[in-house]
């Protein structure tokens, strides 16, 4: 019997050339603990890589592997040997490849709006080409004094209390502010509590940090809703933060009031901090209604997330912010920490920030595309029948967000490794998905899809889905 432990020094400890070796993904290997047995049909491939001449009956022991081979391979740092981000992953390379050889592949992977025809308005940008030579020095590092206001009037009007201009940094993007804000906060070996599915940014994050991502599930059957006694069984003496993504990338679930309360309860009983991503709050359906978390509580510190990706589509300008309110006095080093890291990468793209100020203010073009007969209301409505009329396929219909979740019943679709049904979909029907696990769910039994396309492309890609379904189904 081998562990990962016995056979990592023969990969340069490195749990990414091991899922190499053997063929699998990253994710595979990365859910092995170090101690564990490596699975029969995959310790057989270790012996023969290790012990050519081994007979595949023998019982192997690690004293008898040969001493690890020196080499001299630059390798990235261990620090990213945990750190998974598949929705640019293995499959997108994959994907990029087909391209290159003149396929044309329909990607359905990454909520990019405007490669999809959905442009910011015409406005915002005739107002950023008006100020773009105001925007070649390096700004403060917190970010542009109109910008910061207009996040601070945004908070007044939404009912998040007592926000200073100082109280909002501007980042390149929301990601990278999550990046810096698990950075400030986690020492090694702390627990952040983060949804599942996630948005795999924040595990991957976590990570990076040198903390440990703990998943709390949410409910598919109760609207994808957080489970909240999950979280309650989950908290331990070294849980920090609990992340709320609220509309839900990937599940499109918007969270009703007392579940928000419920986690606002929660994050107050044990100290936590809120990290709140709220970056499609503006996109909504039907008689969904966004609640900031922070309008909810001014006795925990509560870290929002936003910026002009998703409801502006403008992810290419890479203009995020964060809004730091509710217990700031009890969190004065954590916010130093955060000051630090922002200085310390002198500010947030400057163009970028000359968007903010027109997006936030006057009419919000959004509403027409999320309203009923507004093409992402029409393009959801569609990904949800087509999906729904898949034998075995179930999807809940979102209230938000971008994205399908849906479920592939095991029953009828015994699906043992979701990538390799993503890659095997992807070069049999030029279809590019994202596997369910990569937002780190706990079983290979969904898909994400983007339903962004136009409706004739949307339902042309669903009809290959489910001809690939069909042949999977036998
Ligand atoms: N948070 C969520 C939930 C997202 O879905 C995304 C992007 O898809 C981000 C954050 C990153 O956004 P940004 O473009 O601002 O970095």
């Amino acid at each position: 019997m081998l562990t990962l432990r016995d056979i990592l020094p023969h990969f340069s400890n490195r749990k990414s050339k091991v899922a190499n070796a053997l063929g699998i993904s990253r994710q595979a290997v990365s859910k092995w603990d170090l101690d564990d047995a490596i699975p029969e049909k995959h310790e057989l491939r270790i012996r023969h890589e290790l012990l050519p001449n081994i007979d595949d009956s023998q019982v192997i022991t690690a004293a008898e592997l040969p001493a690890p081979r020196k080499t001299n391979e630059l390798l990235k740092s261990e620090k990213l040997d945990d750190v998974l981000y598949e929705i640019r992953g293995p499959v997108l390379d994959e994907a990029l490849k087909l391209e290159e050889e003149g396929y044309r592949v329909t990607k359905l992977n990454v909520g990019n709006p405007a490669a999809f025809d959905l442009h910011a308005p015409e406005e915002i940008i005739q107002d950023v080409i008006y100020n773009l030579n105001s925007a070649e020095g390096y700004c403060e590092s917190r970010g542009l004094f109109p910008a910061r206001k207009a996040v601070m009037q945004e908070c007044q009007i939404r009912g998040i209390p007592d926000v200073t201009i100082n109280d909002i940094y501007m980042g390149n993007g929301v990601s990278e502010l999550i990046v810096m804000c698990m950075q400030a906060l986690i020492n090694n070996g702390d627990e952040i509590l983060i949804p599942a599915p996630d948005y795999p940014l924040w595990t991957a994050a976590v990570r990076l940090a040198g903390g440990k991502p703990v998943h709390y599930l949410c409910d598919e059957e109760n609207g994808w809703q957080p489970y909240l006694e999950d979280i309650k069984r989950k908290i331990s003496p070294r849980t920090r933060g609990l992340v709320v993504i609220n509309p839900n990338n990937p599940t499109g679930a918007v969270y009703e009031k007392d579940i928000l309360l419920g986690l606002v309860n929660i994050a107050k009983d044990n100290n936590l901090v809120l990290l709140a991503d709220e970056i499609y709050d503006k996109i909504l359906y039907d008689d969904a209604i966004h609640i900031p978390m922070a309008s909810l509580t001014d006795d925990i510190l509560v870290i929002t997330f936003n910026g002009l990706s998703k409801s502006y589509r403008l992810a290419g300008f890479r203009a995020g912010w964060i809004i730091i309110s509710g217990a700031k006095h009890r969190a004065r080093d954590f916010i130093e920490g955060i000051h630090m890291l922002s200085s310390m990468r002198l500010c947030a793209n400057v163009p970028g920030q000359l968007a903010v100020q027109t997006a936030l203010g006057g009419y919000q073009s959004i509403k027409d595309l999320i309203l009923p007969g507004g093409r992402l209301s029409e393009q959801r409505d569609v990904a949800c029948d087509m999906l729904n009329d898949i034998p075995g396929v179930s999807c809940v219909k979102p209230r938000g967000a971008l994205y399908v979740f849906p479920r592939l019943d095991p029953k009828i679709y015994p699906i043992a490794d979701d990538e390799e049904l993503v890659l095997e979909l992807l070069k049999s029907k030029h279809l590019l998905l994202v596997q369910g696990t990569a937002f780190n769910w706990p079983t290979p039994d969904h898909l994400r899809l983007v339903f962004l396309p136009r409706k004739e492309e949307l339902s042309k890609a669903i009809d290959k889905l489910g001809a690939f379904l069909k042949k999977y189904r036998g």
